[in-house]
């Protein structure tokens, strides 16, 4: 493809908007154009890189007995009031009514869609295992869609179904999948990590996610040893109990606090360490009861934690100063747990503090000296805190290291949530009827697009990988008024066509320099410059974008040079 016959436009500044730096390089190469926010139109560049993940993912899919289908992105209210998603989701779900006042939405994910698709199809145990899958738009109404590709509005999305029999056979179909996964980032060239994942109220560890590690992650992954968890769910192991130390309990007593409604300035004034503070939290159940929540005043809380203990569709929301008035008689700040008529559940690295500090429920006071048991009943203990570098991870007894990544794909073993839901049965062989296992599996392939580029540029551009570069080649075509030149030009692309290489001629009457610098931004894996002086000499310039490198070869070697390099 010659450039001045495609349709590519550099910038030399990225917009404002743009905070990271593969946004801002899909922007100023061309490759991506903002319509509206998190709402693009892929350029022709991006859509060749795009096009070449779709083609991996395809082929590591199909190989793998995976069937391709194309679903709608419009989806009638009525499917996904089975799931009671059309509540659950809340306003992330974009709905509207057609002219004939018909509520619909856009697919922001296809289990409703595929689960209705399959329960008319799948009715004998000899129709399992299937796996269907598409490449499909989604649309998300995120509160801040932010860093392009990245948290976008309308994205695009491979997702994935499995169908199975039994649990045994799903976790075939899951392992299946989470192989397919390691085998795509791989071939995509990506340094990634694999994490636990929330499951939700599902239950268990079989929910992972596949992260691009990259300092603008967006997701925080602890890392101890061989296993490697998602900030929201990391578990942290109980501090060994005191059952050994006989603690006295020493008198409760009252004492004022004016002006200290925050853990830091109550440790100033108190001398004792935030760590050994305990703070109250409140929240709001799915019947819309309040409840309390206490942590050690250093800590934070982890409301996917507290979803799953308490077995909630979604994340408690907090109660506002209002409604924590109305609950305690108290401002934050000045609540605690003795007196309360709610349930109250603790931390366990609160178990353990005896003595300890907190709100009396009157404003500007505090309580000393409070003890389980005696001054109040705990509810239930459990692990309600947000993980920090250097917490013990409970799986491997080590601390944990901090990673951010970014979240390429997700595999969730979903058991019968959908088909319970939408009543997705079949026969088994003795003409019994049983719910189908389902599996869910997602890749962000507009994600990926632009993670590949957080994780692969330098100062003057983006430095794709070969597996899924727009072009491979970037041919600097300096003269364009030389006929040697063009002949030369016209033979090696003859020659790159047959060996099925593609490549951009940059073919526009530029001064070299400027030809330099988007070949630079622009970063597919190989240059060549073709000058009238390189000519001359009989010899071309070859130069390897990701280490920089230059060669020298002669003219008739060219094409196998660039070969040899994409091989490499
Ligand atoms: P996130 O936690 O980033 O919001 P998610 O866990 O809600 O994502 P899934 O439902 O697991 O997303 O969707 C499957 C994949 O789709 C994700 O792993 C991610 O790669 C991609 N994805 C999700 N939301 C977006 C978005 N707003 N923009 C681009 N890609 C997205
Ligand atoms: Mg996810």
């Amino acid at each position: 493809m010659r450039w001045t016959d495609t349709h590519i436009f550099t910038l030399r500044e990225a917009p404002a908007d743009a905070e990271i730096p593969s946004h801002k390089l899909m922007i100023r190469s061309g490759c991506i154009k903002k319509v509206a926010p998190g709402i693009f139109t892929y350029q022709n560049l991006g859509l060749r890189a795009l096009r070449k993940i779709e083609k991996i993912v395809r082929e590591e899919l199909d190989k793998r007995g995976c069937i391709e289908v194309l679903m709608p992105v419009v989806q009638p209210r009525e499917l996904w009031e089975e799931t009671n998603r059309w509540k659950e989701m809340g306003a992330g779900l974009l709905k509207f009514k057609n002219r004939n006042d018909h509520e619909f939405c856009l697919g922001a994910t296809h289990e409703e869609v595929v689960t209705d698709l399959i329960r008319n199809d799948l009715k004998s145990y000899r129709d399992f295992p299937r796996n269907i899958y598409q490449i499909q738009t989604k649309y998300r109404d995120e509160i801040r869609p932010r860093f392009g590709l990245m948290r976008g509005r309308e994205f695009l999305m491979k997702d994935a179904y499995s169908f199975d029999r039994t649990v045994d056979e799903a976790q075939m179909s899951y392992k299946k999948m989470y192989e397919a996964y390691q085998a795509i980032f791989s071939r995509i060239g990506f340094d990634f990590a694999i994490v636990e994942a929330d499951t939700g109220s599902i239950g268990g560890n079989q929910s992972h996610e596949f992260h691009v590690l990259a300092e603008f992650g967006e997701d925080a992954l602890m890392i101890s040893g061989d296993f490697a968890a998602n900030l929201e769910i990391a578990p942290v192991q109980p501090p060994s109990s005191r059952d050994d130390i006989m603690i006295m309990a020493l008198e409760l007593e009252e004492f004022a606090t004016p002006n200290l409604r925050t853990i830091s300035d109550l440790s100033k004034s108190t001398g004792v360490k935030e760590s050994e503070l305990v703070k109250t939290m409140f929240f709001r159940d799915e019947k819309e009861k309040p409840f309390a929540v206490l942590l050690c005043g250093n800590d934070e809380v982890n409301p996917i934690k507290l979803k799953n203990f308490l077995k909630m569709a979604n994340p408690p929301e907090m109660l506002d100063d209002k409604a924590v008035f109305e609950v305690t008689g108290a401002s934050p700040g000045s609540c605690g747990p003795v007196g309360l008529k709610i349930p109250v559940y603790s931390d366990n690295r609160v178990a353990v503090l005896s003595n300890f500090i907190v709100g009396a429920n009157r404003d500007d006071f505090h309580l000393r000296n409070v003890n389980f048991k005696r001054d109040f009943e705990c509810t239930e203990f459990g692990d309600f805190v947000v993980a920090k570098e250097g917490d013990i991870c409970p799986e491997t007894g080590k601390p944990y290291t901090v990673r951010r990544g970014i979240e390429v794909g997700h595999v969730f073993y979903l058991g019968q949530k959908y088909s319970n839901a939408m009543g997705a049965k079949f026969l088994d062989e003795n003409g019994k009827s049983k719910t189908i296992e389902m599996g869910c599996y997602g890749i962000g392939v507009s994600r990926t697009l632009q993670a590949s580029v957080e994780q692969n540029h330098d100062d003057d551009g983006i430095v794709w990988p070969k597996s899924i570069s727009p072009y491979s080649v970037h041919i600097c075509a300096l003269d364009m008024k030389n006929a040697k030149l063009v002949s030369c030009l016209e033979n090696i692309e003859k020659n790159l066509n047959e060996s099925g290489i593609d490549f951009l001629v940059d073919d526009r009457k530029e001064r070299p320099g400027v030809k330099f610098k988007d070949a630079d931004l622009l970063g597919f894996p190989v240059r060549v410059t073709l000058g009238s002086k390189g000519l001359e000499s009989g010899e071309i310039e070859v130069v390897i974008r990701s280490s920089k490198e230059k060669r020298s070869v002669p003219i008739d070697r060219v094409v196998d040079e660039i070969k040899g390099i994409l091989e490499s």
